[in-house]
């Protein structure tokens, strides 16, 4: 089984140098990234696409992407690091230091293959006033990104969370915020990966009417996952994509571990298995969207 996993965090502990968050003093662990890499490979792993998830990650992505062929970045600022802004600066100033950081990745997207993640992620706004403010910038970090994409003609990763799913459009729902914008900025050749997908059937139905691809991760093998695996049974095969999402999202027998990169394995079995989802059609899904995997090794 050949399989690529299409987004991935090599770039974020304890995947990257093997230490946990704010554990910057631990002697250096001998399970770093490149470890990682070499043990998903001899589980059928040829290749990955490592996602930022603000400027220092999407650095990390880039220095690693440049190692090996078979290794792509995607540059990008997740919707959290609004709020992050926002608290760090004030609402007068985040918007300012928001557009510096769109100029920096902009610049950094010369050697990436992806714009991402970006996004919407309303699930830990509860305070009103701060919600409204934080949304807004989500808005227009989410905004700035697609555009940049655009401008290079970039596959864009979309990350979007929220506690609410419902089945109709509703204001101040990232769902439903977030297909708004895309419809609006959506350009005729610019991919769209809906990555881990979650949310509404009627939102998943639309992304699938306006051609979007849909990034499956080890979540669907959980026994609660009823809506996402509906969701996948109703997309159309040809736009499915297999991802990690590792360090997150471990696999239904290892959930309460660190996902590591070989586990994308057992997502693609148990699509295959459960699902009818056959790996050489995922994997052919991914080279059509990044021919770059399939000319440093030939997969297909
Ligand atoms: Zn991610």
């Amino acid at each position: 089984m050949k399989i690529i996993d299409s987004h991935c965090h090599y770039n974020l502990e304890p995947l990257y140098s093997g230490r946990k968050e704010n554990e910057e003093n631990l002697q250096a662990s001998e399970t770093t990234w490149s470890s990682h890499w070499q043990r998903a490979q001899e589980m059928g792993v040829c290749g990955s696409l490592i996602v930022g998830t603000n400027l220092h990650t999407s650095q990390l992505a880039l220095e690693i992407a440049a190692t090996e062929p078979q290794l792509l970045a995607a540059v990008g600022i997740h919707p959290s690091e609004a709020v992050s802004l926002l608290d760090q600066w004030g609402e007068a100033d985040a918007g300012g230091q928001l557009n510096q950081q769109l100029e920096t990745l902009s610049k950094m997207s010369e050697q990436a293959s992806a714009i991402g993640e970006m996004g919407l992620d309303y699930y830990w706004l509860t305070d009103s006033e701060a919600k409204a403010q934080a949304i807004e910038l989500q808005k227009q970090l989410f905004i700035g990104q697609i555009r940049v994409a655009a401008a290079k003609s970039l596959p864009v990763s979309i990350h979007v969370r929220d506690r609410e799913v419902p089945e109709i459009p509703t204001p101040n729902n990232a769902y439903w915020d977030a297909l708004a914008i895309i419809k609006s900025e959506l350009t005729a050749d610019l991919p769209v990966i809906f990555h881990c997908i979650s949310g509404p059937l009627n939102y998943i139905k639309e992304i699938n009417t306006l051609g979007g691809y849909i990034g499956v991760a080890a979540n669907v093998t959980y026994p609660n996952a009823e809506t996402i695996r509906t969701a996948v049974a109703a997309a159309s095969p040809e736009h499915i994509l297999l991802e990690t999402d590792a360090p997150y999202l471990p696999p239904q027998g290892y959930r309460g571990k660190t996902c590591e990169p070989w586990m994308v394995a057992e997502t693609a079995t148990y699509l295959k298995q459960e699902m009818r989802l056959k790996p050489e059609q995922l994997l052919e899904n991914t080279i059509r969207l990044f021919p770059q995997f399939n000319s440093g090794a030939s997969l297909l």
